[in-house]
């Protein structure tokens, strides 16, 4: 069992009254809160160790380069990276994944007529990178639909599956929906029938609420970022594989990421500097770091054992409210679920849940063309963190049923 009066006392944003209510902090889906401890250790860092990396000959110097560098190693054990080269500071996933597509894209391996597969439970941020790239190269998008039972189909997913297999990039829980992608399953078959085939997990839902291993995931990137998981806004990491990085040209350019600069020709950097350009987010780095032994400590099974308990209450609890359709499985699930209500709009059940103090998500959540295929504008999302309560998951049960009732 969690202390979760412990964990709370870590977040202060918690003790916030909303509309003169309890906060009951239901979109960390979105963004999660941050804890003292992340707090404190972005502040340390200004006040103790703050100046530009590798560039200066002093002593500060030396203690940023340090630090940001134990942040890299902190990441790379935290995905059970085989190395912290593989470690590339982003500041969000957004652009992890834009990173991986570009670098792809102004890439040799790609062929006009190849093909990249995404799901269409993806993120926005999932989708246009790779339209784009395709659009470029002459590649083309297709997309896995999802059964009937709003789960990803495997058997489509076989079938689309061949030698032009290029790249096939899916979340590994969805943010509309909550879904648990089989990604290990989908990997091993992208790369049997193309072992060239460059996977990428798009880890934003899931580095908060579940222990990753890169390597036994059999992905060539993942990405995720810090705000989805109690560190600052604006840092984030993509892991890549170092062969393929090697092999790849390098994305953005400038100081850092080069060896050798003269005017007829430059040449660039070592892994991960080679995909660093500019002054990094160090202070971000640090603070993410803070958070990722944050949760280490609280454990990453424990805060999953949690936040699953408290999801099962909560999708159990939506399913029984009459003219609420609960979207996807009961398992397996994210900490998050999403509803659709026969007779009312998603923005007025977030406006009214407001209005208790309880924080939602309403809308498409960036996945449009899924709200197409399922014919709905929209959901409204109930996500959680490792300081919810059960507690928190009753107030929404109890306040959607009130605002189902004042909206029939
Ligand atoms: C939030 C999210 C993204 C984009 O993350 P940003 O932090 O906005 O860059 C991508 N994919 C999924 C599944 C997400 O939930």
């Amino acid at each position: 069992m969690l202390n979760i009066e412990a964990i709370r006392s870590q977040f202060p944003i918690l003790a916030v009254k909303a509309h003169g209510q309890r906060l009951v902090y239901l979109d960390n889906a979105a963004t999660t809160q941050k804890p003292l401890r992340v707090l404190d250790a972005s502040r340390a860092y200004y006040e103790t160790a703050n100046a530009n990396v590798h560039r200066g000959a002093h002593y500060l110097s030396g203690l940023a380069t340090e630090a940001h560098e134990r942040a890299r190693r902190t990441a790379a054990d935290f995905l059970r990276a085989p190395s912290p080269n593989g470690i590339i500071f982003t500041s969000g996933c957004t652009m992890g994944i834009n990173l991986a597509a570009q670098t792809l894209a102004a890439w040799k391996g790609v062929r006009r007529g190849d093909e990249v597969i995404i799901s269409a439970d993806s993120h926005h941020s999932n989708i246009v990178p790779w339209q784009i790239l395709c659009e470029r190269r002459g590649l083309t998008l297709r997309v896995v639909p999802l059964t009937e039972e709003l789960t990803f189909d495997e058997d489509a997913f076989a079938a689309m599956l061949s030698a032009k297999t290029k790249v096939v990039a899916l979340p590994l829980i969805s943010n509309a929906l909550g879904l648990v992608n089989p990604l290990k399953r989908a990997f091993a078959a992208a790369k049997r029938a193309n072992p060239r085939a460059v996977t990428l997990a798009d880890g934003a839902q899931a580095a908060a609420s579940m222990p990753v291993d890169v390597q036994e995931l059999g992905c060539d990137f993942y990405a995720f970022s810090g705000h989805k998981m109690y560190a600052p806004m604006g840092t984030g990491v993509l892991w890549g594989r170092e062969e393929l990085l090697e092999e790849l040209p390098p994305w953005l350019a400038g100081g850092e990421m080069i060896r050798e600069v003269t005017f007829e020709k430059t040449t660039f950097n070592a892994l991960p500097f080679k995909y660093e350009a500019g002054t990094p987010d160090v202070e971000g780095a640090v603070a993410l770091a803070a958070a990722m032994d944050f949760m280490r400590e609280i454990g990453m099974q424990n805060i999953h054992g949690h936040e699953a308990a408290l999801t099962a209450a909560l999708f159990d609890g939506l399913s029984a409210l009459p003219g609420v359709r609960v979207l996807g499985p009961r398992a397996p699930r994210g900490p998050l679920v999403s509803i659709a209500a026969q007779r009312a709009h998603p923005y007025d059940i977030g406006a009214l849940l407001d209005q208790m103090g309880i924080a939602v998500r309403t809308g498409h959540h960036c996945c449009q063309p899924l709200m197409q295929r399922l014919g709905i504008t929209g959901t409204t999302r109930f996500s959680l963190g490792v300081y919810n309560t059960e507690e928190d998951v009753r107030a929404a049960l109890s306040g959607t049923e009130r605002a189902l009732a004042m909206l029939a």
